[in-house]
C-alpha cells in the first residue's frame, strides 16, 4: 500500500509518500520561519495556504515517478497512492483546516480513502514502529506537548503530563527573552556545551511536571548576569531530568522494559543521553527513530495512516472536521489488537 500524508499543525507544511511494501518514506517539507518572535498563527496559516499545495504537488510527482512497474501503460492507471492520510489535530485550527481541504480534495480527485490522524499519536507510533517494539512507553517531548502515554485496553492511556506548556514551547519562550531566532531548542543545546551548573526550579509531582517556574528562573539568572552558558546548560539538565525522572516512574509504574521518544526536543542529544542511561541502568531498551521523523514531519502522518487503513480505520470526508485539541487518549485504537497490554 502506498499512502500520502500531509502535515500542517504548525509550523511543517509537509507531504510524504510511504510505501508498506518497501518501508520507504520520502518526505518533502517547506518550514515556516517566523521573521522575529515565535509561531505566529495566522502567519503560519498563511505559510501553509502556500506551501502545502506544493509539498502535496511535489508528493504526488514522486509517486508517480515510483508507481511499481504494473501501472504503467495501463489503460485506467491505478492512482499514485492508495489512500490519503492527513494531521487532523492537535494543532493550530487555522493551519489544520488548510491540510484538511486539501487532504479532502486530492482523496476525492483520486477517489481513495482519506484518513484522519492524531498527530501525537503520530509522533508516537513512527518509534514504536521503527524499534519493533511490542508495548513500550512513550515520552512525547515536542513543542506545544510533553506526556508519557502508554497502551492499555485499546487506547493510549495519558501516564503524565506537563501542567503549563509544551518543553520545546518553553524553551522557545526562554530563547525569545534573550532575542534568539525561532526555534530556541537547538541554540541552547549549542550555548549548553560550553556551560556549568547552577541551581534552578525542579518541578515534580508525582507524575506531573511543570515549566512554568523554571523559565521565569532562567530568565532572571540571565537578566542578573550569570553566563548564557550556564543557564542553557542547566536548563537542559534540569528540564531533562524531569523527563527522565517521570520516564523511569512510568516504567516501573507499567512494567515495561521499552521506552520510545517522539517530538521535536527528542533531536537534543542531551536528552537522549539521558534517557538511554536511565534506560541501561534498568535493562529497559531506548529508541529514538531518525530526526526526521522525531521532528513534525508528514512521514509519521503517512506510516500511521497506512496502519490505520489496512485496519479499515478510515474517515468519511463529512466525518474529517478538524480537532484542534484532540487528546491522544481520546482515540480509539483500532489498529491493535486485544492482547496487547
Ligand atoms: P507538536 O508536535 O506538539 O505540535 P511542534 O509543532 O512545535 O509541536 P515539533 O517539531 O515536534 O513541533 O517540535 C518543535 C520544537 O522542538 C521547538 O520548540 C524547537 O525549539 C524544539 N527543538 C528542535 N530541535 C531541538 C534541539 N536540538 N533541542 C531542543 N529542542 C529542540
Amino acid at each position: 500500500m502506498r499512502v500520502l500524508g500531509i502535515e500542517g499543525t504548525a509550523w511543517a507544511a509537509s507531504a510524504a509518500v510511504h510505501d508498506t511494501g518497501t518501508d520507504a518514506t520520502r518526505i518533502f517539507t517547506d518550514a515556516y520561519q517566523p521573521e522575529s518572535g515565535g509561531i505566529h498563527p495566522r502567519e503560519a496559516a498563511e505559510h501553509m495556504r502556500e506551501a502545502v499545495p506544493q509539498v502535496v504537488a511535489e508528493a504526488l510527482d514522486h509517486a508517480r515517478e515510483t508507481a511499481p512497474d504494473d501501472r504503467e501503460g495501463d489503460e485506467s492507471p491505478s492512482p499514485p497512492v492508495d489512500a490519503v492520510a492527513f494531521s487532523r489535530g492537535p494543532g493550530l485550527g487555522p493551519c489544520l483546516r488548510i491540510v484538511a481541504t486539501a487532504a479532502r480534495t486530492v482523496a476525492q480527485r483520486l477517489d481513495v480513502p482519506l484518513v484522519g490522524v492524531n498527530h501525537m499519536l503520530a509522533h508516537l507510533e513512527i518509534g514504536r514502529a521503527s524499534a519493533g517494539f511490542s508495548s513500550p512507553v512513550c515520552l512525547n517531548a515536542s513543542g506545544a506537548n510533553a506526556h508519557l502515554l502508554g497502551y492499555h485496553g485499546g487506547r493510549y492511556r495519558m501516564l503524565g503530563e506537563t501542567m503549563d506548556t509544551g518543553v520545546g514551547n518553553a524553551i522557545d519562550k526562554f530563547t525569545r527573552h534573550l532575542d534568539w531566532s525561532h526555534p530556541g531548542g537547538p541554540k541552547v543545546e549549542e550555548a549548553a556545551k560550553d556551560g556549568e551548573y547552577v541551581d534552578l526550579p525542579y518541578v515534580v509531582k508525582g507524575m506531573e511536571f511543570s515549566f512554568s517556574g523554571i523559565m521565569s528562573a532562567a530568565k532572571q539568572a540571565v537578566d542578573e548576569g550569570v553566563p548564557v552558558e550556564d543557564v542553557c546548560f542547566s536548563l537542559q539538565e534540569h528540564v531533562f531530568g524531569m523527563l527522565t525522572e517521570v520516564a523511569e516512574r512510568a516504567l516501573s509504574l507499567t512494567g515495561s522494559d521499552e521506552l520510545v521518544l517522539g517530538g521535536g526536543v527528542g533531536q537534543n542529544g542531551r536528552l537522549r543521553e539521558m534517557l538511554s542511561e536511565m534506560c541501561d541502568q534498568r535493562g529497559a531498551s531506548f529508541h529514538a527513530p531518525e530526526p526526521r521523523f522525531l521532528r513534525d514531519n508528514a512521514g509519521m502522518i503517512a506510516v500511521l495512516g497506512a496502519t490505520m487503513a489496512a485496519a479499515g480505520d478510515t474517515t468519511a470526508v463529512e466525518d474529517s472536521r478538524v480537532r484542534p485539541n484532540w487528546r491522544p487518549d481520546d482515540v480509539p485504537v483500532t489498529w491493535r489488537s486485544d492482547e496487547d497490554v
